[in-house]
């Protein structure tokens, strides 16, 4: 089976948006720590998936293809520009409270453990909210949150900043 690292998309993989939407692959700015802490899950023997809620697009602000564009641009300047990969990038179309796949809820992960034969007990799920904590949690990964704040987190694992990730990761994942 295999061992991943899921990884949130918005202030993880890229700069947060803030309260928008990424809508378009020219404001996508791909956070280079991202670059780091995926060579890092690399080297270590894991894979991973990018697990994104998005329901701009339930919205109507956010359109079902460009999100796609963006998400296939995303590996071809992984694979291209780094030579890395991700395994999968898996997003929720959905508002709240209309599907098991939007984040706090662990669709995606599980969605993600069905098609890749993932050992849940050997991942990890790294996010920047609280959300994303609690759905790696329910799908049985272990967590690390990445936050400046020291807001209560039910991680089991803090970081204060995506520039400390790359080292945080390589320690935990080499246990
Ligand atoms: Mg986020």
């Amino acid at each position: 089976m295999r061992k991943c690292v899921f990884f949130d998309r918005d202030g993880i993989v890229n700069q947060s948006p803030g309260p928008g939407y990424v809508e378009r692959w020219e404001d996508f700015v791909l956070l280079p720590e991202f670059v780091d802490v995926l060579r890092a899950v690399t080297d270590m023997g894991f894979d991973a998936v990018i697990v994104s809620n998005q329901r701009g697009i339930a919205r109507g602000i956010l359109d079902r293809g460009e999100v796609e564009r963006i998400h296939e641009n995303l590996q071809r300047v992984l694979n291209n520009e780094y030579d890395l990969a991700l395994l999968d990038v898996i997003y929720c179309p959905h508002d709240e409270g209309q599907c098991t796949c939007r984040k706090p809820q662990p669709g995606m992960l599980l969605e993600a453990a069905r098609r890749h034969n993932i050992d849940m007990d050997e991942s990890w799920m790294i996010g920047d909210q609280e959300r994303d904590i609690e759905a790696g949690k329910s799908a049985g990964c272990r967590t690390v949150l990445v936050s400046e704040g020291d807001a209560r987190s039910q991680a089991d694992f803090k970081v204060g900043s995506m520039a400390e990730l790359s080292g945080v990761v390589r320690r935990l994942l080499g246990c």
